[in-house]
C-alpha cells in the first residue's frame, strides 16, 4: 500500500474525524520510530501525525521532526499538509484566522534541521520560497469553494520555546516584517524540501502575540481553537481528493541540482 498525502498537524487538532479504517503503525527510520495513524479519505490512504503527540506532551524543541518526516517519505508519502497554531502580529488578524504561510524567519537554535550529510553527500536545497505553490493553489481553491476565508501569504518567525515570546521579542519580529510567530514550523518544512516533498502549511491564529493585548495564556490559546480543527480537517480532505494521485512539482525537483 501507498500513502501519497501526510498530515502534520499543531496544537488543538489531535485526531482527523473524517478518517475511516484507521490503523497505527510504528514506522522505523534513522532517526528514530514513529507511531503515524493511517486512514482512508474518500479513496485515498492518509497518514497523519499530530507532532506533540495524541495527549500534547512533546514539546516544540523535543519534537523528532526528522523522524516524523523520514517516517512519511518511508511510507511513500509526496505531499504533506500542515496546520501551525500561531500568535498573530497583524492586528486584522484575530484568533481563527487561518493564513497560508509562504516565508519563514528562523530564530530556533535547538533542533536537528538537515538531513545531509546522507549516504556521504551533501545537498544545498533552495529554500526561496520554502512552501509549495501547487499546494498553496489547491488550499486556496477549495477553502475558497467551502466559503471559507484563507488568507494568502504570510512571514512565520519560529522560536524554540515551549515558553511564549516576550514583548521586546515580538517587536523585533514585526519590525524584521514577521506577521505570524510559533515553534514549530521550522524545521519541519525544509525537512521536507531535503527529500523533495511538496508540503504547506496553514497558520492558524489562536491569538494575539505578547504585548499587543493583555496577559497570554496556555487555556486562552486553546479555548480560542475552539472548533477549527473540525474546519482544517475538512479543508485537508477536499484538497487530498482534489489532486490527482501523482503529479509533477518544482519541490518534486528539489534535489536535481542540490549537490556540488
Ligand atoms: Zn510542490
Amino acid at each position: 500500500m501507498t500513502v501519497t498525502t501526510g498530515f502534520i498537524t499543531g496544537t488543538g487538532f489531535y485526531t482527523l474525524p473524517s478518517l475511516r479504517e484507521v490503523r497505527n503503525k510504528t514506522v522505523r527510520t534513522p532517526y528514530g520510530e514513529v507511531d503515524v495513524e493511517i486512514g482512508t479519505l474518500g479513496d485515498r490512504d492518509v497518514a497523519f501525525i499530530p507532532r506533540h503527540g495524541k495527549q500534547h506532551s512533546i514539546a516544540p524543541s523535543l519534537i523528532n521532526y526528522r523522524a516524523n518526516i523520514y517516517a512519511l517519505h518511508t511510507l511513500g508519502v509526496e505531499r504533506i499538509l500542515a496546520t501551525s497554531v500561531s500568535g498573530s502580529l497583524v492586528p486584522e488578524w484575530g484568533p481563527g484566522t487561518l493564513v497560508l504561510i509562504d516565508q519563514f524567519l528562523n530564530f530556533t537554535t535547538d533542533r536537528a534541521s538537515s538531513f545531509y550529510p546522507m549516504d556521504g553527500k551533501l545537498a544545498h536545497i533552495d529554500v526561496t520560497d520554502p512552501y509549495c505553490g501547487t499546494l498553496h493553489e489547491n488550499l486556496l481553491v477549495s477553502a475558497q469553494a467551502m466559503g471559507l476565508h484563507l488568507r494568502k501569504g504570510a512571514t512565520y518567525a519560529c522560536l524554540s520555546g515551549p515558553r511564549f515570546e516576550t514583548r521586546a521579542e515580538i517587536e523585533m519580529i514585526r519590525r524584521l516584517g514577521g506577521h505570524l510567530v510559533g515553534q514549530t514550523n521550522y524545521p519541519e518544512c525544509v525537512l521536507a524540501r531535503e527529500l523533495a516533498i511538496c508540503y504547506a502549511t496553514v497558520g492558524v491564529v489562536s491569538n494575539m502575540a505578547a504585548g499587543m493585548k493583555s496577559e497570554l495564556t496556555a487555556t486562552e490559546v486553546l479555548e480560542n481553537l475552539g472548533s477549527l480543527g473540525d474546519t482544517i480537517a475538512r479543508l485537508f480532505e477536499k484538497v487530498v481528493l482534489s489532486l490527482p494521485d501523482r503529479y509533477d512539482c518544482a519541490c518534486r525537483h528539489a534535489l536535481d541540482e542540490a549537490f556540488l
